[in-house]
């Protein structure tokens, strides 16, 4: 039987293992807030190009900017994911283009998790090939103790240890992203 349901589950059997929560909806949502009111205050009088990066972000991008207050443009990016496992693959394929024109724009690209940072690098070097007015980059979570690639992680909703998560967004072999919390695989 399918294991996975709302925010409100104590623990998830997935297998023989067992996910715990980590963070709850409430803790995501007061955080998520903060970071909209954050970017409102950084780019007023600007209108800045919100890009999301498919598909772990998508909850994030949507709680972010409904509580962004300025006017501001979103497109997305599609990068491969780590398919079914809990374990990068340490490729990176992009999977979808922009359709906006990002020239002399103010672009804050929205992640789900950084982990070792090569998807972030990479983001880094497709922008390069535009001319961007700014860029910075805003995830819900970040791995320090995992960080490989020299990037700069401008909007933080939570540092966190060097395990996997899942849940708002983040998938286990592409499920359990509805989930409302985040949970952690316990040791
Ligand atoms: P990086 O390129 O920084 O090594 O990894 C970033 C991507 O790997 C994220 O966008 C996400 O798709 C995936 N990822 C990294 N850590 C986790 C994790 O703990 N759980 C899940 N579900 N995905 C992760």
């Amino acid at each position: 039987m399918d294991e996975m349901r709302d925010g409100t589950r104590d623990v998830i059997k997935i297998g023989n293992e067992t996910f715990v929560p980590m963070l709850t909806e409430e803790q995501i949502q007061k955080r998520v807030k903060e970071l909209g009111e954050q970017i409102s205050e950084d780019y007023r009088g600007k209108l800045p190009v919100i890009i999301g990066i498919l598909n772990g972000s998508f909850l994030f991008m949507a709680d972010l900017v409904k509580n962004v207050s300025i006017n501001c443009e979103m497109d997305f990016y599609k990068l491969s994911s780590y398919g079914d496992e809990k374990i990068s693959s340490g490729n990176v394929k992009l999977l979808k283009e922009l359709n906006a024109d990002i020239n002399d724009r103010h672009v804050i690209i929205v992640e789900d998790i950084v982990d070792t940072g090569l998807s972030i690098s990479y983001i880094e070097k497709l922008m390069a090939t535009f001319s961007p007015a700014s860029m910075k980059v805003a995830s819900l979570l970040v791995k320090p103790k995992c960080l490989k690639y020299d990037v700069k992680i401008d909007y933080i909703g939570f540092e966190i240890e060097d395990q996997f998560v899942l849940g708002y967004g983040l998938d286990y072999a592409q499920k359990y992203r509805n989930l409302r919390s985040i949970y952690v695989l316990s040791e």
